[in-house]
């Protein structure tokens, strides 16, 4: 596998390449960031929460893209618990900005 950053030769394991760090998966990771804001935007977290996940699998632990999309799946977990576990009225409305992380890719 070739880097389409600085064209050095990686291996296929590697989710970043060693030389320059660019994202082996960038394109992918960008259109399930895509697909994932899509489904926030209509409400459908258990998909949002699927594709991030898929994200995850992608992304080397140490970059700032997948300790944001962990921060994020933890969210929407509060947030479904928080939702099955009580129904009280006027219950906080926390609308979840996306970091403009994926511009990165
Ligand atoms: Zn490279």
């Amino acid at each position: 596998m070739i880097c389409s950053g600085c064209h050095q030769e990686i291996a296929e394991s590697e989710l970043s390449c060693p030389q320059c760090s660019r994202l082996v998966h960038g394109a992918e990771l960008e259109e399930l960031a895509q697909r994932a804001r899509a489904s926030w935007r209509v409400g459908r977290f258990t998909e949002e929460r699927a594709l991030w996940e898929l994200s995850l699998r992608l992304l080397p632990q140490d970059t700032v893209q997948f300790r944001s999309i962990q921060a994020r799946i933890h969210e929407l977990d509060e947030q479904a618990a928080a939702a099955s576990a009580s129904s009280r009225a006027g219950g906080r409305k926390r609308r979840w900005e996306p970091d403009p992380f994926w511009s990165c890719f």
